[in-house]
């Protein structure tokens, strides 16, 4: 079991380097979209707060090359000086004498957002000569950023590994729900993936596949399904390279007698005709291209989930960032979100997709992580969380 910030004793006085995932989608004049990211990252900053700790906030945002300013943390400042009940300052830079200053003047229970980390060329190297200069300027480390937690990053990983450490509550959550998720499934446990990306998520079905007990497959990645179970599929997407892959997860599974649903009717488009209105069809032929799953698939797979104990999905079930293709996509987040099931949500979009649609809150859980959270599942834990020290055993 991993130290958490609830095993730190003493924090009265001291400076917790607290990193944080306040990595919003902005829209193009900078505006914040979706504040989820910082909601939940309060309960940590609030405990430390309450805790009399000096709170030094350290995030990224994007993937800035250098100081952009439509990157700067910035408004985030704004929002917390909102949010939380003490002093939030803002420090323009992350590292030198200018922060080191501003520490000092801290009070405790102040809270002080430090600009994004990602303007330093040192974080996503993570050079060590970066990560001790942040180190300096505290005296532990709390990680509570889930969401980047398979990336080695100098304030993610490197400092993790020279200076006294913990993870935040929202980090114990993700694992703890995860982890509980699938070692220890609610069965009929029916997992629907789509989306596009088949290579990329190969090792997440494999492992998913050991344990559930249906597998649905929709979005773009279920034609490279279908072409491997021998269906034609017009002009839709394809990942040639995974053709294979994909004909052993469907072996795999039907050795194992594990159920695997995919579609069977599709919304498309006729690539040659003039005309650019969707049709329904069963059999895809020619130029048709498939971009969202049909009426009869949604029963098919609503059926399933009606069925289920407990429910993971990730992945899009069509081009949903076209409002003539969410309709599938729609439909099964409804059942999700209506069904007794136990249900967790995880990957960038379809996260964003499940938010578009309004249902984020009937689900039990909804990961953080896009990409850490696919990873978290293929190999039960993530670099950053295994940097952190032990509980020690008292
Ligand atoms: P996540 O981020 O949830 O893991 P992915 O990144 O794998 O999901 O996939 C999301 C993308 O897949 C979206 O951009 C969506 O438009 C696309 N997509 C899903 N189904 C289709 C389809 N049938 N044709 C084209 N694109 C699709
Ligand atoms: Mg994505």
């Amino acid at each position: 079991m991993k130290r958490t910030v609830e095993d730190l004793a003493n924090l009265k006085g001291k400076v917790v380097l607290l990193r944080v995932d306040f990595n919003v989608p902005l829209d193009e004049g900078g505006k914040i979209l979706d504040a989820t990211r910082i909601m939940q990252s309060l309960p940590t900053i609030k405990y430390l707060i309450e805790k009399q700790a000096k709170v030094v906030l350290i995030s990224h945002l994007g993937r800035p090359e250098g100081y952009d300013i439509r990157k700067s943390l910035w408004p985030i400042a704004l929002i917390l000086m909102r949010l939380l009940p003490t002093s939030v300052y803002f420090s323009n830079k992350a590292i030198g004498k200018e922060v080191e200053e501003r520490i000092k003047h801290m009070k405790n229970g102040d809270v002080l957002l430090l600009e994004n980390i990602r303007f330093y060329e040192g974080e996503a190297s993570c050079d060590m000569n970066f990560a001790k200069e942040i180190a300096k300027l505290g005296d532990v480390f709390v990680n509570d950023a889930f969401g980047v937690a398979h990336r080695e990053h100098a304030t993610t990983y490197g400092i993790a590994r020279i200076m006294p450490n913990a993870i935040g509550f929202l980090m114990k959550k993700e694992i703890t729900a995860l982890q509980g998720a699938v070692e220890n499934p609610k069965h009929p446990f029916v997992v629907i993936i789509g989306g596009a990306k088949v290579k990329g998520k190969i090792k997440f079905i494999m492992k998913l596949l050991e344990v559930a007990d249906t597998l649905i497959i929709g979005g773009a990645m279920a034609y490279t399904f279908l072409v491997a179970s021998g269906y034609s599929v017009g002009q839709s997407i394809i990942y040639d390279d995974s053709v294979e892959y994909a004909r052993d997860i469907l072996n795999i599974a039907y050795s194992q007698g594990k159920k695997i649903l995919l579609p069977i009717d599709h919304v498309c488009i006729r690539e040659n005709s003039k005309k650019k209105k969707p049709i329904v069809v069963s059999n895809l032929i020619d130029d048709m291209v498939a971009y969202d799953i049909g009426p009869k698939t949604i029963k098919l797979f609503k059926d399933e989930i009606n069925q289920a104990k407990q429910i993971l999905w990730n992945g899009p079930l069509g081009k949903y960032e076209d409002e003539r293709f969410i309709g599938g996509t729609k439909e099964i987040a409804k059942a999700i979100a209506s069904s007794k099931a136990y249900s967790i949500v995880g990957g960038g979009d379809s996260v964003s997709a499940i938010k578009k649609i309004g249902c984020e809150n009937k689900i039990d859980l909804i990961s953080t992580g896009g990409g850490a959270t696919l990873k978290f599942i293929e190999n039960d834990t993530l670099p950053c969380i295994d940097v952190i020290q032990e509980k020690i055993k008292l």
